[in-house]
């Protein structure tokens, strides 16, 4: 590497100034520029995207000897412009780092040491143990709800991972675990931002980050909360400082002050897990004092749809409550529909039953007084942060897992999707709703529905109550089914066909009310029927809620495989230290993976673009490129099942895999974008699918990444016509290239834009044509205005409008079928706040004992495991979460040098008020306990950290972060040993950012 030590210190931090240049993303100190030149001469250039979080930063790599010599910033990337933070240039490290393993290895029963073996015999050992534990326990049919179902599935093998790998490496995965009839599928995402797609969905009709980096210098009020993004997104920042530069106010709300709140305007605190309490209150703001943008509300939301007289809510419940399965009967959050099965609509915004009027009353209990009281914040502060919020337009709203990791996860975010619709900051240039995530392509693994629940594009995995294509179709829509199709097509070929429904019967099918995220995988490995797990770039035994339970999962398989580029915890369970290897039974085989310099391959980042990742370094050892392990794995199983005459092998003799090897990657990037299938052409895009099976799309999100024979992610185009900030010629975004999504609502009901000095699209009436600096968000480029479909600004609800209130809705076709069906979170169609499951108090909303936490939420699940810390024994709340030098598990920064050097080990962060409670001084060992488990760290005691008065009682919040483990070079006990598995009901995310724990002198 070309950078020295003691620039990477520098530039990171040690010297004050370095981590202000670092979080700002300013270019690499630009030292001894002739010395570099001459060190490079002769060296292959290529470029490639940053491992660490989603930003998608740009990076050019130098190679030479077939070794990295140097990692920088590439200035021509959009996302970054030369920048790279103290991770992204830490990476260099990587690929020439001694402590990756580079050798197949092999862990037998009970031993206490790795062998190293083949790629043969590792191949050949993980195709046969999956094989077993799927052939001993295949679940042909189960009885669901007093019904025998036909389900063609294992429950005996997890599938996690993906958010670490490529996109054709996802797609790999994803076709594999399903074609083994696998349900324990899961990524990252799980634990950081699955409650964003379902909120996002509720509201817009898609899942995604509405704008992206670049448009960011369009905000006048940039309002983070539930985010650090200093140091945890820093190229993020640096678009957020562009803003700041010209004029922006910034507005930072969490629940402590970290290096993000030092560049804000205005600071809010609160309490972990208030955030519906604070925001409730301003929603209601809004609706009192008109500050809602009313011509934006009535052309683009359902505010004047009327909703069911027998929808109801009383006491933190909304009718159709079910207490004994902790559930909802969603029926009477429906509209009032008319002859034509559409919503009804009111003439007054406030007309009895209007979504508004119901919104009203419903925040209108969210008092200053209560708010204060639950979020400990003054009563000022509260009502400053409203006003701030309702005097700049556009605003865009940036959050992170400070927000997603709650059990009222997505309701939380929901309260963003209402604002912003409200002020009229969705579909605008320098509005929208940034999720920002954490993970380099974890986007794109819940894209391709590495995830139980989803095929990919977001597809519905199918359940007993969708278990054909016809019933799948009438609960999804025709909409979604077409795409269902062409996926079909892609993973079955020609024998996918209209008489048989596609093939649709070979899926598997799972059952509705049966939790196959990562936290039931181990739950029900504890419980000794989960017998493999394949694990992909992913560290469960650090990353999970109550990690001891993953422990006690693995320690109960028969085998575990992991792929990746380190031997990290999960891994390497059986020697935990304090335990005997000798004891636990699981074998393990680990396959050395390359890292992401060494391998080609698409990836995308946070705001939906699809970069082109070159090669770089040949792969270290023995290592191999993910993409080159499945397909060795899968070719291996399919070997192992070519003669079976079982019916439930025909799915993976059928699964199509027709992948050269020295073209594999592109092969799969042309899959997923799909091909006419009448003149083998690739499609140009979406509008080109069809409904037939004429056409192939492995996912229909992404179709026209290789549009027309153009591989579209490798663009590098400068061009920006409008100033926008879009640059639509570099890589490409899905879907269709559309920047900023539902851009459509920028305009008026004639097409034109309402701020014509940031105009995006338009209806040009010349052309008979929707135009625009960014590809419009129209369903039909052609279609008028004032027609249907020229006037659907939220095109992807059932509606066509964006959703203040969360309806229970279907769109019918003229037939009666359901044409597509709106997504309604299973906690309520408005958001209510309610306790953590862990809570130092009692909910100041509602006397209901049943309201006091999200009703929703089913907790304990295995109450021997799964004790709820009550105030008296574990005083003080815990909030956990990443720090700038780590990142993760910690798998790969624990592994970088320079990274330990800046933070060497984990801590608890404590005020002086309660360390002197405690006797406990700067730096002192102090073990923290929790109802799951106890760990000991050093206290950092700060100014930053102050208690705060909850419904009249003074509480003391503590922070830790978590990426510690028992392997890599810097080594610490894992925070998740103490915070709680307690998951929001949608989509089994755990509560990481609010438990009880207790702290004592060490
Ligand atoms: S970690 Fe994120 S911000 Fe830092 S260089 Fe990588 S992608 Fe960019």
């Amino acid at each position: 590497m070309n950078l020295t030590r003691r620039d990477f210190l520098k530039t990171t931090g040690l010297t004050g100034v370095g981590l202000a240049l670092a979080s700002l993303g300013l270019d690499m100190p630009k030292v001894k520029a002739a010395a570099k030149e001459f060190k490079l001469k002769g060296a292959r250039e290529f470029t490639s995207i940053c491992h660490f979080c989603a930003c998608g930063c740009g990076v050019i790599g130098y190679v030479k000897d077939d070794k990295l010599i140097n990692l920088e910033g590439a200035s021509d990337n959009p996302v970054n412009r030369g920048g790279l933070c103290s991770k992204g240039l830490g990476y260099g490290q990587i690929p020439n780092s001694d402590q990756r393993a580079t050798k197949p290895l092999y862990r037998a029963p009970g031993s206490d040491h790795w062998e190293e073996i083949s790629w043969d015999e590792a191949i050949d050992k993980a195709a046969r143990a999956l094989k077993k534990a799927r052939d001993e326990n295949w679940k042909q049919t189960e009885v669901i709800d007093g019904q025998t179902v036909d389900v063609h599935r294992t429950d005996a093998i997890g599938f996690i991972g993906g958010s670490q790998i490529n996109n054709e490496e996802c797609y790999q995965n994803i076709k594999m675990a399903r074609a083994l009839g696998v349900t324990y599928i899961d990524n990252q995402t799980r634990v950081c931002h699955a409650t964003t797609p379902p909120a996002m969905n509720a509201a817009f009709g898609r899942g995604a980050m509405t704008n992206h980096w670049g448009d960011l210098k369009h905000s006048k009020l940039i309002w983070i909360e539930g985010s650090n993004i200093a140091e945890c997104h820093p190229m993020g920042l640096k678009n957020v400082m562009k803003a700041k530069n010209n004029g922006a106010k910034i507005v930072h709300v969490d629940v402590r002050y970290t290096r993000t709140s030092k560049i804000a305007d205005y600071f809010f605190q609160l309490r972990p897990g208030t955030d519906i309490a604070f925001l409730g209150y301003i929603i209601s703001y809004i609706i009192e004092n008109k500050k809602y943008n009313e011509d934006y509300i009535r052309r683009n939301t359902n505010a004047y749809c009327i909703l069911r007289d027998d929808y109801k809510f009383d006491e933190g419940i909304f009718s159709g409550y079910n207490a004994e399965k902790h559930k909802y009967n969603m029926e009477t959050w429906g509209y009032a529909l008319g002859a034509d099965k559409k919503p009804q609509k009111a003439s007054d915004l406030f007309a009895p039953n209007t979504v508004m009027s119901r919104m009203k009353e419903h925040f209108s209990r969210y008092t200053l007084d209560k708010v204060s009281g639950i979020t400990g914040m003054s009563k000022d502060d509260i009502e400053l942060a409203a006003k701030i919020f309702c005097e700049y337009s556009p605003t865009v709203m940036m959050y992170a897992l400070g927000m997603t990791q709650h059990t009222v996860g997505v309701e939380n975010i929901r309260c963003f999707t209402i604002l912003q619709l409200l002020r009229g900051n969705i579909g605008v240039p320098g509005g929208g709703i940034d999720a920002m995530r954490g993970q380099p392509n974890v986007q794109a693994s819940t894209d391709f529905g590495i995830m139980f629940q989803y095929l990919p594009g977001y597809l519905s995995f199918p359940t007993e109550k969708t278990n054909t294509l016809e019933k799948w179709t009438r609960a999804s829509g025709t909409f979604r089914a077409k795409w269902l199709k062409n996926m079909l097509k892609a993973w079955f070929g020609d024998y996918a066909t209209p008489a048989n429904d596609y093939a649709f019967n070979l899926i598997g099918v799972r059952n509705s009310s049966h939790n196959d995220s990562i936290y039931g995988l181990f739950e029900d490995a504890y419980r000794g029927t989960v017998k493999c797990l394949y694990l992909c770039g992913q560290n469960p035994h650090v990353t999970n809620a109550n990690a001891g339970m993953v422990h006690d999962g693995l320690c109960r398989m028969d085998t575990v495989i992991a792929q990746d580029i380190f031997v990290n915890e999960t891994a390497e369970f059986w020697n935990r230290p304090g335990d005997n290897p000798a004891d636990i039974q699981t074998e393990v085989i680990f396959l050395p993976a390359c890292s992401y310099l060494e391998r080609r391959g698409t990836i995308t980042n946070s705001m939906r673009m699809i970069q082109w990742r070159m090669e770089g370094p040949k792969p270290l050892g023995d290592s191999k490129p993910d993409y080159e392990i499945n397909n060795l794995l899968w070719r291996k199983i399919r070997e192992l099942y070519q003669d079976s005459t079982d019916p439930k092998d025909e799915i993976i003799q059928r699964m199509t895999w027709n992948y050269s090897d020295d073209q594999t990657v592109e092969d799969i990037l042309k899959e997923i974008n799909g091909y006419d299938l009448t003149t083998g052409k690739l499609v140009s895009g979406i509008g080109q699918l069809k409904d037939d099976g004429t056409t192939s799309s492995g996912m229909w999100i992404y179709a026209g990444v290789y549009g027309n024979g153009e591989h579209k992610a490798q663009r590098r185009g400068q061009e920006d016509e409008g100033g926008l900030g879009i640059y639509p010629n570099f890589g490409w975004t899905w879907p269709d290239n559309i920047h900023l999504l539902y851009n459509r609502a920028s305009c008026d009901e004639n097409g034109q834009p309402v701020d014509p000095e940031h105009k995006i699209v338009w209806w040009d009436a010349a052309k008979n044509r929707w135009e625009g600096y960014d590809v419009p968000d129209v369903g039909n480029r052609n279609a008028a205005p004032g027609t249907p479909d020229g006037n659907k600004p939220f095109r992807m609800t059932g509606e066509g409008y964006g959703r203040l209130f969360a309806a229970e809705y279907s769109d019918l076709n003229p037939d009666g079928m359901t044409r597509d069906h709106s997504y309604t979170p299973v906690d309520g169609p408005l958001p209510e706040f309610y306790e953590p499951v862990e809570s130092p108090t009692k909910n100041a909303l509602h006397k209901d004992e049943k309201a006091q936490f999200n009703p929703c939420v089913v907790y304990p699940r295995l109450p021997e495991k799964q004790r709820i810390g009550t105030k008296d024994e574990f005083p003080y709340v815990l909030c956990s979460s990443g720090i700038a030098e780590h990142w993760c598990s910690g798998t790969v920064t624990r592994n970088i040098p320079w990274l330990n050097e800046l933070v060497k080990e984990p801590f608890v962060e404590m005020s002086h008020k309660l360390a002197d409670q405690l006797g406990v001084k700067l730096g002192d060992k102090v073990k923290v306990s929790s109802a799951r488990g106890n760990v000991t760290v050093k206290a950092m005691v700060t100014d930053r950290a102050r208690p705060l008065t909850i419904n009249g009682e003074e509480t003391h919040m503590v922070w830790m972060p978590y990426s510690w483990g028992f392997k890599g070079l810097s080594k610490g006990p894992s925070t998740n040993y103490i915070t709680i598995d307690a998951l929001d009901p949608n989509v089994q995310e755990q509560e990481f950012k609010a438990c009880l724990v207790n702290i004592t002198k060490a």
